[in-house]
């Protein structure tokens, strides 16, 4: 069984613990660093991206995610979880893990839109539409060209994909539609897959 990481430090961690459940997976709730090495992916919920930054400074946990990234395994980043992975923040100097080669814009939907519901095409995941719950959401301002847009909403990049890494602006794990979830496992299988071709 896949085992499957949520950073556990603040965020909607239990409801991507039951979609990763719901997908035939194990889910771990991550608090402290020697839990990374057991497993094969790893989600960064949503939540609030400056509350996590802090704790996960407080708690020494950049570098050893740089670390567990750097190994090759899969990291899916939902929300202030896409924030956390971008390289680029258009509206503050300093980004996070800087993993994804994508500008990232916070909050970016306007007041009036705090969050809301829409329906949207993610392709190779939903292409005849899924629901994503948006709140306070970023969107992807620029992707590098090894990143795979697969889904905009009003024209805004809300889902990437660049090897390794996947990220998107809305709240999956908030709807019963467990498909991005499952595209996402199914990623890691594949980075398991090949792990095992070379340790063999
Ligand atoms: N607005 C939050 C931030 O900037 C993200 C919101 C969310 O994860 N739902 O971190």
């Amino acid at each position: 069984m896949l085992k499957i990481g949520i950073l556990g430090l603040q965020g909607a961690v239990r409801e991507h613990a039951r979609a990763v459940k719901d997908c035939g997976a194990e889910a771990i709730d991550v608090k402290s660093i020697e839990q990374l090495e057991q497993l094969d992916g790893l989600i960064l919920p949503g939540g609030e991206s400056t509350t996590m930054r802090r704790l996960l400074d407080k708690s020494g946990f950049m570098e050893p995610l740089r670390a567990f990234a750097r190994e090759g395994k899969p990291i899916f980043g939902t929300c202030a979880g896409l924030i956390l992975l971008a390289k680029r923040l258009s509206n503050q100097e300093e980004a996070h893990l800087e993993l994804m080669d994508i500008t990232v814009e916070r909050n970016s939907f306007g007041r009036q839109k705090e969050s809301f519901e829409a329906e949207i095409a993610i392709a190779g995941v939903a292409e005849d539409k899924m629901t994503a719950v948006f709140i306070r959401a970023p969107h992807i301002t620029e992707a590098g060209e090894n990143v795979e847009v697969l889904a905009k909403y009003e024209g805004r990049i809300v889902t990437v994909r660049e090897g390794q890494f996947l990220g998107c602006s809305f709240h999956p794990e908030l709807t019963e539609d467990n498909r991005l979830t499952a595209y996402f496992l199914q990623m890691v299988e594949e980075y398991k897959m090949i792990e095992n071709k070379i340790c063999n």
